[in-house]
């Protein structure tokens, strides 16, 4: 994700216009003795909403369409702050959705704020009824360690027939839908190469 541009420093054309051309009409009532219009027209302006927000490119995390979105957020985590999400929108310079958003990914702030989302690894030990919080580090070795176990277990070299097969469908993989082609080689080359045969994406979920 990489900080584009903070809205302090972008002002529309559009608003520009509006507002210059404004401008001119209070400057001219002013000279005709209607000063007080002007500090009523200033006054009318309500402040842009995401003035002073910080814009982060990103990816919808819904399908595979991997549209591009624009996140905007205030307060700086830079400063040991902590970053709200204001606004999410369509980023007009994305290639592959030039700015517009399906109803699901238009509704990603409500998926940001949600009570519900899900924002670290949680377990579910045996014979207990609850989650319970734990460590990336955690989960990633508990990850490993059963897929090891497993695949030592339920590796499969060769079928009836004796042909060399180098199976593993005892275990299957779950991949992101919203990366790069670079990444989705990769994930593709180490899921195979261990054998694993069950292998989906998110984008069809
Ligand atoms: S869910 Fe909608 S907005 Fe998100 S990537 Fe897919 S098509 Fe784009």
């Amino acid at each position: 994700m990489a900080d584009i541009a903070d809205t302090d420093t972008r002002i529309s054309r559009r608003f520009f216009l509006k507002g210059a051309g404004a401008g001119v009409a209070v400057t001219s009532l002013g000279a005709l003795g209607f000063g007080g219009i002007e500090a009523a027209y200033a006054d009318s302006i309500r402040p842009f909403k995401l003035l002073g927000t910080t814009i982060t490119r990103n990816t919808c995390t819904y399908c595979s369409v991997a549209c591009g979105i624009l996140i905007y957020s205030k307060g700086d985590i830079t400063k040991g702050e902590k970053a709200e999400v204001k606004h999410i929108e369509g980023d007009v310079d994305h290639p592959t959705n030039r700015g517009t958003l399906c109803p699901k990914g238009a509704a990603l702030l409500d998926f940001v704020h949600a009570k519900t989302r899900l924002e670290y690894p949680m377990v579910r030990r045996p014979g207990s009824d609850k989650f319970e919080r734990v460590t990336w580090d955690y989960a990633l070795d508990r990850i490993a360690r059963l897929l090891k176990d497993d695949r030592d277990k339920n590796f499969i070299e060769k079928n009836a027939a004796g042909v060399t097969v180098n199976r593993w469908v005892s275990s299957g993989f779950l991949a992101a839908s919203a990366t790069t082609n670079e990444t989705a080689f990769c994930t593709f080359k180490v899921v195979r190469s261990m054998g694993m045969l069950m292998f989906d994406n998110q984008a069809r979920v």
